[in-house]
């Protein structure tokens, strides 16, 4: 009954945190403007299945992509155990399917065995690769401290995840032969000979322990770059369907503009309540770019295609979505400090994100291209220079220069109207 009772406690404690803390993340992702979806929801859920599901795009590196597969298969699956852990829980049960399904429990239980190895291979692979091998896309600056941690932290938390699965499959395998296909074979070699109380112990330490580290991870989501796991499909579904490179027209400058062509143009914004002219801080962002700074997984496939990043610039598509989120995140504890009012704090995003990183980037659109979860760090990086330009009128000297002759000569040439055919009469 006590465990009962605890099994209850924690388990909805830990899914009432959890949603407390989601509840913060929604509220920081609405902080932005409003996001116009293009295109049909059906092909906004092919996209979902595609990108999100099929992890479509990761397969442009297959070595990782493989890696990675069996992590998330093995996630996926293992919800079917958690699903019996939450029975047995309530119940004060054991292995409360396994009378009822007979052979297809020890084939569900096997298959996600087979999967946990699989997920224990490519979790050392990962480490590896991160620690020792020390692969470039994961050594750049915005990768020391904290986002180093956390990526670790994560996949020793997968270890130990799946050892407890192990310690309470292998327990029971030696207490009554339960078929299953590894652990009834480590389970002997491991705990064969120990005693039905010890055995007992073991099997309740992983099944408790597998509990508390499900808990766990799910309340250290929303603190981490794993929350891609939740928010890649929401996120995949919102992506942009339009053709790269084109560009949003700002409503607030049509605003301004229109009425001077056509007397009966209706604005769209409310002019009680201007718009910044592109984006100096995340509120002026839309909404889907804010959800695409948490849903990024710090997995610099986005940097390490980007040209200017490769050429030694200092731009890392990756960091600007990175400082994005530290910087919605900042804001949202402003408003959480101030009783749910931001109050100025004098910061902005371009504190985090330098003008010559903005203006580094040659808009190629291959940090979009590259990104397995289809975000835009170049969206933000237009609005940004939306503002310098038109707020702040911080403009590179060379393109001030094109500014002037796109509105003195129709072109971006130093060359008048009236010379443009002069080439025809060139020999
Ligand atoms: S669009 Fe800009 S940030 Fe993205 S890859 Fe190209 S140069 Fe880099
Ligand atoms: S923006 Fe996309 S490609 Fe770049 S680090 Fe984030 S998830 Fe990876």
């Amino acid at each position: 009954m006590i465990a009962v009772l605890l099994f209850i406690i924690l388990f909805l404690g830990g899914f009432i945190l959890f949603g407390l803390n989601m509840r913060k993340i929604r509220r920081n992702v609405m902080l932005g403007r409003s996001y116009k979806v293009d295109g049909p929801a059906g092909e906004r859920l092919k996209t979902m299945i595609l990108v999100a599901f099929g992890q479509q795009k990761m397969f442009s590196r297959p070595i990782p992509a493989i890696l990675h597969l069996f992590l998330y298969v093995a996630f996926v699956i293992t919800q079917i155990e958690l699903i019996e852990i939450i029975v047995d829980g309530v119940s004060g049960s054991h292995r409360f399917f396994s009378s009822s399904l007979g052979g297809f429990y020890t084939f569900v239980i096997s298959f996600i065995e087979i999967l946990s190895v699989l997920a224990f291979i490519g979790t050392i692979a990962f480490l590896f690769r991160r620690n020792i091998v020390k692969l470039a896309r994961f050594q750049s600056p915005e990768m020391k401290g904290w986002p180093f941690k956390d990526a670790n932290f994560i996949l020793f938390g997968e270890i130990t995840l799946i050892c407890f699965i192990f310690m309470m499959n292998g327990a029971d395998s030696v207490k009554s032969d339960t078929g299953f296909i590894i652990s009834s074979n480590i389970g002997p070699a491991l705990f064969g000979g120990m005693s039905d109380s010890a055995l007992h112990s073991i099997e309740r330490i992983g099944w408790w322990g597998h509990l508390v580290m499900v808990l766990a991870f799910l309340n250290y989501l929303p603190f981490s770059k794993h929350l891609h796991i939740l928010l890649g499909f929401p996120n995949t579904y919102y992506s942009n369907l339009n053709k790269k490179g084109k560009f949003t027209t700002l409503e607030s400058v049509t605003d301004v503009v229109a009425p001077n062509f056509d007397p009966s143009y209706v604005p769209k914004t409310d002019p009680n309540n201007p718009i910044r002219f592109g984006a100096k801080d995340v509120q002026d962002l839309t909404w889907k770019n804010l959800l695409d700074a948490y849903t990024c997984t710090e997995c610099g496939r986005c940097t390490s295609a980007c040209p200017q990043n490769q050429t030694g610039k200092k731009l890392s598509p990756r960091k600007i979505m990175m400082d994005t989120r530290d910087r919605v995140e900042e804001v949202g504890k402003n408003i959480d400090k101030n009783k749910g009012v931001f109050v100025d704090d004098g910061k902005s995003l371009l504190d985090l994100i330098s003008k010559e990183e903005i203006w580094a980037c040659n808009t190629c659109n291959a940090c979009v291209q590259e990104c397995p979860v289809n975000i835009d760090p170049l969206a933000i990086i237009i609005e940004l220079r939306r503002y310098l330009v038109m707020e702040e009128s911080q403009s590179p000297n060379e393109l001030n220069t094109m500014f002037s002759n796109v509105e003195n000569n129709g072109a971006p040439w130093q060359f008048a109207q009236s010379d443009r055919a002069n080439w025809i009469n060139e020999n």
